[in-house]
């Protein structure tokens, strides 16, 4: 039985468990099934929300969770804003 997206704990443990399904997808040769996890509404660890959602797939208090080439990582968010730092032009240091 495959761990449900949907049941994770936490940002860390979501893309932990969207990596492992990406994983078992390509080697299973079969990517359609990803389709099954609606990856729009995906659960959030914070109810302070990320108002530009684009490219944003979920987040938690301080970070955001992205999919890319190294799948899916965590990036923080914008000290300034909250927003994703792709997302706004403030200095993050
Ligand atoms: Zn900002």
């Amino acid at each position: 039985m495959k761990k449900s997206v949907m049941a994770a704990k936490n940002l860390e443990d979501l893309r932990d468990r969207l990596n492992e399904l990406d994983r078992d997808r390509l080697n299973e040769l079969d990517r359609d099934e990803i389709r099954v996890v609606d990856l729009s509404s995906l659960p959030v660890f914070s109810k302070r929300e990320v108002k530009s959602t684009s490219e944003v797939w979920s987040w938690d208090k301080t970070r955001i969770l992205v999919t890319g080439t190294d799948g899916w990582t965590l990036e923080n968010r914008c000290v300034v804003c909250g927003e994703a730092t792709f997302h706004c032009h403030h200095d993050q240091t």
